[in-house]
């Protein structure tokens, strides 16, 4: 069985020499040495001033949009995963969907200022499959109308736009490290952000509104990762320019093989961009197959893709069906697939996928 992804992990003797301080600190969570370290690690990795870790990127997101105290409307896009929406609306933040470029599926920065309302505080875009959003233009419309922007990066971890780290753009970025992202910590997320002062705030809100002894400040929840967790993240963090190379190898395989099959688009690398492989999204549009065709036929060769972003958030159960408002969004849902990546997949698997959907 060939899945979407497999989780890149470090032998079990890195493992196990990381946490075995562990035993003599019998010190498992609440910003241990661990979580110290890869606290220190990312930031000198992603060229960043600040780095707040998080039980997972969800409640990075959730945790700093309440901590930049947002009210009103958030402008978004509804070409993501459900988490991006979901943060919005758990802050009662009301989501506006943003249609998205047909190129890179990130938001249209032409169509966000008809959407921009007296009741507008911020913008979330998402680099969606590592590809970064134009965000030179963002900058200036939030500058122009008193904007907040926070990124979700949770697919553009260790990506570069001239030269600058993602962590760097906007007001705040967040990154998931789940399993099953480019870099992990099994679970686990965090928030990179330029402003220092918001490490203190994002500090209680993770931890229940608990700033120091003695004192509740706020009505936060418990989102802070374990001891365990950030061990994982600064074994990971040794091999990250291996898991990288690793799947640019294949995706360049890909690209080698999908480019010019005609009614195909396969996902392309951008200008000035330093990619992180993250994802192979292919749209089937007027090829052999449909995309549904093409995902039943790899299902029956035991090899799974995926339809992702499918449904977009504007037109599930949750938020109504109202998907006609974002048209492109629309059109690339209905067409998309992400085939299987992953730093050691084989390039004859490779060859072998390529020649299932196209034959
Ligand atoms: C994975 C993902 C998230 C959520 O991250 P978790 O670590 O799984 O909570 C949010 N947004 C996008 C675009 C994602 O792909």
């Amino acid at each position: 069985m060939i899945n979407v992804t497999r989780s890149s992990i470090p032998s079990m003797e890195e493992y196990i020499k990381e946490i075995s301080s562990i035993w003599e600190s019998k010190w498992l969570t609440n910003m241990g040495e661990k979580h110290q370290a890869l606290e220190k690690g990312l930031k000198e990795y992603l060229n960043t001033p600040n780095v707040t870790l998080f039980t997972n990127g969800h409640l990075a997101l959730e945790n700093v949009l309440s901590a930049l105290k947002l009210e009103g409307e958030v402008i978004t896009t509804p070409f993501t995963f459900a988490s991006t929406t979901h943060a919005i609306v758990r802050n009662g933040l009301t989501p506006v969907f943003c249609d998205v470029d047909p190129v890179t599926c990130t938001m249209d920065v032409n169509k966000i200022e008809s959407l921009i309302t007296d009741k507008t505080c911020a913008i979330v875009p998402v680099h969606v499959y590592g590809n970064i959003c134009d965000v030179e233009a963002i900058e200036k419309i939030a500058k122009e109308h008193n904007l907040k922007v926070i990124y979700d990066g949770a697919h553009a971890f260790g990506e570069t736009y001239k030269g600058e780290n993602v962590a760097n753009f906007g007001d705040a970025t967040m990154f998931s490290f789940h399993a099953t992202k480019v870099f992990n910590t099994v679970e686990g997320g965090a928030v990179t952000y330029n402003n220092s002062d918001l490490t203190d705030t994002l500090n209680y809100v993770k931890n229940f509104g608990i700033p120091g002894e003695d004192r509740i400040v706020f009505a936060g929840g418990n989102a802070k990762m374990s001891e365990f967790h950030a061990a994982m993240g600064v074994c990971n963090l040794r091999h990250i320019d291996e898991y990288i190379e690793g799947r640019r190898i294949v995706a360049e395989r890909y690209i080698e093989n999908l480019s010019g099959v005609e009614g195909m688009c396969v996902w392309q690398k951008q200008k000035d961009v330093k990619h992180n492989f993250a994802y192979m999204p292919v749209i089937f549009d007027g090829c052999k197959y449909t995309r549904d065709e093409a995902a039943e036929k790899l299902a029956e060769n035991d090899i799974k893709a995926r339809k992702y972003f499918y449904p977009i958030m504007n037109d599930c159960e949750c938020y109504g069906r109202n998907a006609e408002s974002t048209p492109t969004a629309k059109y690339i849902s209905d067409r998309v697939l992400t085939l299987p990546l992953y730093p050691d997949l084989s390039l004859d698997i490779v060859d072998k996928i390529c020649e299932i959907i196209t034959h």
